[in-house]
């Protein structure tokens, strides 16, 4: 084929790509234009997660008239004009391809009017060609809709994920700026649905608990300013005490001079600030802001704008540090599960089988566990002789020593029982009274597209309007442990399966649950309860290691000791 300049259509294409990846993209640019336009309010509606329609509205400062058509062509800006101005951006845009990029993969309609101006207008463009443009009513401010996208790019549109994955990318992006701009009166709806409604009242506690929910929102802790520095980098927001804790690092947020960035550097300073104070394997949860003068931070790095480089990421990076530090240490007193207790226990509640609910079965009841008479097991009889630093057993097989760790070895059996149970949907235990939880935006999404699913894990779960679910059962083998702390696992878990609910997603879910629910260290056992634990260990098809591949024993051989003790040859 010869080489020839590709048609404006099809280079206008090929760069949208790198602007709009999917529909979360699309309602990520068209807010960052309205808070540049010095909206105080916008309401974002998305129908079908996105492929039918999104549409932004503002009452920000509106576009002129004589502009709109300018406002869609490539690199058009009103937020730069020289080279020197990229040194000091202070608005989320200034690349303008936005507007070009969304109207070229789609059917756009743009209706705004100008503070200034007395009539409003409204441009209609199909794959980037104007097709209608007339005079309209309407008050200050812009809206834009955007349907059908990538309509006439078939390649990008198989890319889309399953509506609702589409949609928890969206929540996603909206929640961040409701935590960035507390002054931002920002409603997001789904098919007609409100999933969020930041009240703009300016102050972050509101935004925090829109967001997070009523009990992790009122946890969060404040960063202060730091006393007497005269260090140009300010960081301010929000950090989780250590007692609250995820499984990975998606909860820690960052935002450079009011935007949202990815920064693997900073979000280990966030995680290095919890040194120590948090249990292995778990993160803070974290809404950082890093404020400093637009010259120190270069912007214009990704064609996204998700990342930024730093003159000196050093000192950025012992600021976050040092404040986040301060906080939590400041924050009250160290969580009991230093000492070893579950750090989540509501006052005296303990999880685990501590104190288990009146009817709840035993944790280990025999009737409960997969038969497996057939399969030879592949740990021998174990003889339990006593409990070290209340996290492992000690017992005595054939061969030798083991010394187990109860939690995994806990977490291990929880997985394989449930596992097996959910064939035939595990059995529930309904709770004596229904409990409300409250999740995040997005865990209740996820949480919501798959009812069916999850009651076949014997969690019987109702909407209960908002971001809140009715928990009238939990799956019997979790009847231990406190709905409020498991249904986020389970959220987090279909987050890790990402799209349907098919046997991996599952299996996460799975794997969070249990490992939520174990026994954890730190919790002392009767001789009988860590006997029960090692025959259900014993009938496990993958009795040494945990679901996340960790070991669950230390197995020291009679030849091994013998060593030790220098009593060969
Ligand atoms: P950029 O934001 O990088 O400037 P865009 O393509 O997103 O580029 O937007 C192009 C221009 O259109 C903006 O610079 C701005 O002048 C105007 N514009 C876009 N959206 C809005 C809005 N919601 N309110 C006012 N003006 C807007
Ligand atoms: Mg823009």
């Amino acid at each position: 084929m010869a080489i020839r300049v590709l048609s404006p259509v099809v280079a206008a294409q090929i760069a949208a790509g790198e602007v709009v990846e999917r529909p979360a993209s699309v309602v990520k640019e068209l807010v960052e234009n309205s808070i540049d336009a010095g909206a105080r309010q916008v309401q974002i509606e998305v129908e079908q997660g996105g492929r039918r329609l999104i549409r932004v509205s503002d009452d920000g400062c509106g576009i002129p008239a004589a502009e709109v058509e300018i406002a869609f062509r490539r690199h058009s800006t009103s937020k730069l004009v020289d080279a020197d101005d990229l040194n000091r951006i202070r608005t989320l845009g200034f690349r303008g391809e936005a507007l070009a990029s969304i109207a070229s993969v789609s059917r756009v309609t743009l209706t705004t009017r100008a503070a200034t101006e007395e009539t409003g207008v409204l441009l209609r463009l199909e794959g980037g060609q104007v097709v209608t443009r007339r005079a309209v009513g309407r008050p200050p401010g812009t809206t834009v809709s955007v349907e059908d996208l990538f309509y006439n790019v078939p390649a990008r549109r198989k890319f889309l994920r399953a509506e609702a994955t589409e949609r928890r990318h969206i929540d996603a992006w909206v929640t961040r700026y409701a935590l960035a701009y507390p002054a931002l009166r920002l409603v997001l709806t789904h098919d007609g649905r409100e999933v969020l409604h930041a009240p703009g009242d300016g102050d972050v506690r509101q935004a925090l608990l829109a967001v997070f929910g009523l009990e992790v929102g009122a946890a969060l802790l404040e960063i202060l300013p730091e006393a007497g520095s005269a260090s140009p980098i300010r960081v301010s927001g929000f950090v989780g005490p250590a007692s609250l804790h995820r499984a990975d690092r998606g909860s820690i947020t960052l935002f450079v001079n009011g935007r949202w960035v990815q920064d693997t550097r900073l979000t280990y300073a966030v995680i290095q600030a919890y040194h120590t104070l948090l249990p292995t394997g778990r993160y803070p949860l974290a809404v950082v802001m890093v404020d400093l003068p637009p010259e120190e931070v270069d912007v214009n790095v990704h064609p996204a704008k998700a990342e930024v480089r730093f003159r000196d990421a050093d000192a950025v990076f012992r600021a976050v540090l040092r404040t986040v530090r301060q906080t939590v240490q400041d924050g009250g007193p160290l969580p009991q599960a230093m000492a070893g207790r579950t750090a989540w226990a509501a006052p005296g509640h303990p999880a685990g089988w501590g104190a288990p609910p009146a009817q709840a079965p035993s944790a280990f009841q025999p009737a409960l566990l997969p038969q497996r008479e057939e399969t030879v097991s592949v740990l021998p009889i174990l003889r339990v002789i006593g409990q070290v630093s209340a996290a492992y057993i000690v017992a005595e097989g054939p061969d030798g020593l083991y010394l187990v760790d109860q939690h995994a070895a806990h977490e291990r059996v929880l997985y394989e029982q449930l596992l097996a149970q959910r064939e035939e949907g595990a059995p529930s235990q309904r709770l004596l009274e229904p409990v409300m939880v409250e999740l995040s935006a997005e865990a209740a999404g996820l949480v919501e597209a798959h009812l069916e699913s999850l009651r076949r894990l014997g969690f019987e779960l109702e909407p209960f309007g908002g971001t809140t679910f009715l928990v009238r059962a939990m799956p019997a083998l979790l009847a231990h442990s406190l709905p409020a702390q498991v249904l986020p696992e389970v959220a987090a878990g279909l987050e890790e399966g990402r799209t349907q609910m098919d046997e991996e997603a599952e299996r996460a879910v799975i794997r969070r649950v249990c490992k939520q629910a174990a026994v954890k260290a730190g919790q002392v056992l009767t001789r009988q309860e860590m006997e029960e634990l090692l025959a259900a260990l014993e009938r496990c098809v993958s009795p040494r290691t945990c679901p996340h591949g960790r070991p669950t024993m230390i197995h020291l051989s009679v030849e091994q000791l013998a060593r030790q003790f220098g009593r060969e040859g």
